[in-house]
């Protein structure tokens, strides 16, 4: 009966990857412009005869050029394939107490996810009616703290000041900070690493570096939390990262001004489809990521997601409690936003 030996769990899912270009993909938050130009370049210099090795297990050079980026030293960077996999580290080296780990109701879903794989006890902290964070709601005893800033899918940035009130009344707890979006007009909360050692924050290079392909994570604390999780990866799988993306990500890191310029233009692109959107009957929450959370006044979002969808636009919707009439829509190019608009205009009862 090995069916009763199985470690059941209900996975995580993933938005949709359509195999048709002509699709205006608006539902995974990635990013419509291309890696920095080097990325291209050292691509296809590659030294290929190099792939029959196993790739350096520290990802020493990727670690490094972060560190020097951040500011930090380079034992307080630990790297992995994506955020997702650093998150789900994080969460089996972090969070083995018998207190709940507190995170957000409406958040990542991934969490639930891990905690329930790896039978972690959770409790979620609803968000407030205006979908900020409930401070109060993080000062109960637990096993630890995760919550992204800002937050996902609502969109949520929450000020520094909110995030240092919770690491002022859990010394005690892991605090993670998931900042998988915080190169979209927010502050991070890297700063606040001098004065709380149990503070991690994590990125990902799959949105402000156009390199979610790559599969490119890390997050940043102090060097005995990086020791933890090193010592728990490194009893998982010690060749995470590819040789391809350690190579390619310190190019990437080291070209700041083309970060800027894109993470600027998908700024400046979100603040006019803000304008736009609300002309046409659209509210949302203040984004500061490269997403809006929005509801239309009169028609349903499951709708519009149906519609758009039949004309090769894909934003993402879920049937959820309190988010069933929200679409998440991710900033694309100036072209792909107002390819979306005129479909929106042309949509019985939006105008
Ligand atoms: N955190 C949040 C809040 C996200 O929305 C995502 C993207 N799905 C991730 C982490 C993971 O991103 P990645 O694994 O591509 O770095």
């Amino acid at each position: 009966m090995w069916e009763e030996n199985v470690r059941r769990v209900v996975p995580y899912v993933a938005g949709e990857q359509p195999k048709d270009k002509n699709v205006i993909k608006l539902n995974t938050n990635e990013c419509p412009y291309p890696p920095a130009p080097g990325v291209e370049q050292a691509a296809k210099e590659m030294d290929i005869d190099s792939l029959r090795l196993y790739p350096d297990t520290e990802s020493t050079a990727l670690t490094e050029a972060l560190a020097s980026y951040y500011g930090v030293d380079s034992d307080q960077v630990f790297v992995g394939v994506g955020s997702d996999d650093v998150l789900s580290m994080c969460f089996l080296t972090f969070f083995d107490g018998k207190e709940p780990v507190l995170f957000p109701d409406i958040t990542y879903s991934f969490y639930d996810v891990w905690a329930k794989l790896y039978r972690i006890p959770f409790r979620t902290v609803p968000l407030k009616e205006d979908w900020t964070l409930d401070v109060e709601g993080f000062k109960a005893p637990n096993g630890g703290i995760i919550f992204p800033n800002p937050n996902a899918p609502t969109a949520v940035y929450e000020d520094l000041s909110v995030v240092e009130e919770i690491l002022q009344a859990n010394p005690e707890s892991a605090v993670i900070v998931d900042e998988a979006y915080i190169d979209f007009g927010g502050q991070s909360a890297l700063p606040l690493l001098k004065k709380y050692s149990n503070l991690l924050v994590v990125q990902t290079f799959s949105k402000s570096r156009s390199m979610a392909g790559l599969r490119i994570g890390f997050c940043i604390g102090s060097k005995e939390m990086i020791k933890c999780l090193n010592d728990v990866k490194f009893s998982v799988n010690s060749y995470t990262m590819n040789m391809p993306s350690q190579t390619l990500g310190v190019i990437a890191v080291k070209d700041d001004a083309y970060f800027r310029e894109t993470t600027g233009k998908i700024i400046r692109t979100r603040e006019r489809v803000k304008e736009e959107l609300a002309a046409i009957g659209f509210t949302f929450t203040d984004s500061k990521t490269n997403f809006l959370f929005a509801s239309h006044r009169s028609v349903p979002a499951k709708e519009i997601f149906t519609y758009l969808r039949e004309r090769n636009i894909y934003v993402r919707f879920w049937d959820k409690p309190r988010i069933s009439n929200r679409l998440r829509i991710t900033i694309g190019t100036d072209e792909q936003m107002n390819t979306l608009i005129e479909t929106l205009k042309g949509m019985p009862g939006i105008c």
